[in-house]
């Protein structure tokens, strides 16, 4: 970028140009092959994560850079300009999964989530869309029901972005009851790993852009998802009457 309209720092120009080389020389021969075959290069998880391009809004004490949103954005603008599926792999894994943990996760998940993450180890993807639940998101139906340590989660994710390679996926899901809809307020978030049982891949898309950027269904079968997992607190609906203004709304901390 020849001009901007916020002078860039020293830093700022600095990474911006270690950004382009890297784009140039380690992405730009590929671009048209990875595209043509829907290709997925999951070496270049790791080398934005020895780049440190993988943890660029995380704090230092997690392994990351500890850079500001401006910073971060000149650096994927020169990752975008060479391959677009990149930089959705790159601002994914930047944006939702690790700021949520960042800014909602216990002290023990953000230990346990956030290294791995910003060293590029574990690729983060985010997963709120269903197959009925697109641009009204809040009408997502995935529920999770309590089962003594575990969260058991049912149903399926669509389109979600860096799905087949994700280490950490966060995961929208219901807690209020079916028979008590709490629309956006009956929804909570969980930090899903591929290993846990019920973890499945579904149908990937064939998209006429952005090709080697995987968009895929992910499937829950009774997926058992450690209570440890949730993601700040659940809204959750006790003492059921048949008055709803009697229902007794317990937020409870797990
Ligand atoms: C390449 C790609 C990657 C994605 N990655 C992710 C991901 O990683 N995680 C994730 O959770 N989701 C992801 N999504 C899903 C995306 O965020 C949207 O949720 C989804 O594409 C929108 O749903 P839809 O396509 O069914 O459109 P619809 O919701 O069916 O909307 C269709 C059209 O109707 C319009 N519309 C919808 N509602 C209204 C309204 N009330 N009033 C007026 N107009 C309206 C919309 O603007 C749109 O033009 C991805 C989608 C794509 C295409």
């Amino acid at each position: 970028m020849a001009w901007a309209l916020t002078p860039l720092t020293e830093e700022q120009r600095e990474i911006q140009r270690v950004a382009r080389e890297f784009a140039e020389r380690e992405i730009a021969p590929y671009v048209d092959e990875w595209d043509r075959e829907q290709h997925f290069d999951s070496g270049m998880v790791a080398k934005l994560g020895e780049l440190g391009f993988l943890g660029m809004l995380l704090p230092e004490q997690y392994d990351g850079l500890g850079l500001d949103m401006l910073t971060y954005l000149v650096a994927l603008e020169e990752i975008a300009t060479i391959d677009a599926s990149v930089a959705v792999m790159m601002s994914v894994h930047n944006s939702l999964p690790t700021q949520m943990i960042l800014r909602w996760g216990s002290a023990e998940q953000k230990k346990r989530f956030l290294g791995p993450m910003a060293r590029g180890e574990k690729l983060g993807a985010f997963a709120l869309s269903e197959p009925d639940a697109g641009s009204d998101a809040a009408s997502l139906r995935m529920q999770a029901v309590r089962d003594g340590k575990c969260w058991v989660l049912n149903g399926t994710k669509a389109w979600v972005s860096n799905g087949p390679q994700a280490g950490v996926v966060m995961v929208m899901a219901r807690t209020d009851s079916p028979g008590d809809r709490r629309g956006p307020r009956g929804i909570s978030a969980f930090i899903v790993t591929p290993d846990l049982p019920g973890f499945h891949v579904g149908k990937k898309e064939n998209k006429m852009g952005l090709r080697s950027s995987p968009t895929v269904q992910l499937v829950f079968d009774s997926l058992r998802v450690p209570a440890a997992n949730l993601l700040g607190r659940a809204s959750v609906l006790a003492g059921r009457s048949s008055t709803p203004r009697r229902r007794r709304r317990i937020v409870a901390r797990t």
